[in-house]
């Protein structure tokens, strides 16, 4: 039974995070999609706001789950027994970042494994901070985030640009 934990802010979740959580969900029998939620760190969309969303997205994969995390990865893994993690690599940059996270990891407790998967061509520029910040100034962000997120993305700046 292969069970592997896809964790990332999702902030808000994009094509290319869809596209791994699909390809994931072909390969193990089980996936956890975990939200971060870290208490230093702001966010765009709430806790709830990203879990509602990919809950919604992920609706079809019978084998995912999305759940929350406000602790320590390493810390969620072990209390839910679970050792693969899945990372996605969109290019050397994200490589050297996301080794460096892993070996982190594997220090603090040798027996997970990251697996990378790299992403699709067509969402390789995609990235939820550009997303946000084209959002912000009403660009069509569609082709990059699925509708729904679109939406949500639409109606929070024009909810801020109101007051
Ligand atoms: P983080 O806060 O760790 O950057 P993100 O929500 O940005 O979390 O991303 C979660 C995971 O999804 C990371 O492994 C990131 O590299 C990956 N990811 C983000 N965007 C893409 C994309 N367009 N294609 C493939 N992987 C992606």
């Amino acid at each position: 039974m292969l069970k592997a934990a896809f964790p990332g802010s999702f902030d808000p979740p994009t094509l290319g995070h869809l596209d791994i959580i699909r390809r994931a969900a072909a390969i193990f029998d089980e996936l956890v999609v975990v939200v971060a939620e870290n208490r230093r760190k702001k966010y765009f969309f709430s806790a709830e706001e990203r879990t509602s969303m990919l809950r919604r997205l992920a609706a079809d994969h019978k084998n995912v789950s999305i759940t929350v995390c406000d602790t320590l990865i390493v810390d969620f893994l072990q209390k839910q027994d679970i050792k693969l993690l899945v990372r996605g690599v969109r290019g050397t940059d994200d490589f050297s970042y996301e080794f460096e996270l892993s070996m982190m990891n594997r220090a603090l407790d040798p027996r997970i494994e990251t697996i990378f998967m790299t992403t699709a061509p067509e969402y390789f520029v995609l990235r939820s901070s550009s997303i946000k910040e084209l959002a912000s100034f009403n660009g069509n962000t569609a082709g990059m985030v699925p509708p729904l997120v679109a939406e949500a993305l639409r109606e929070k700046f024009r909810r801020g640009s109101a007051g």
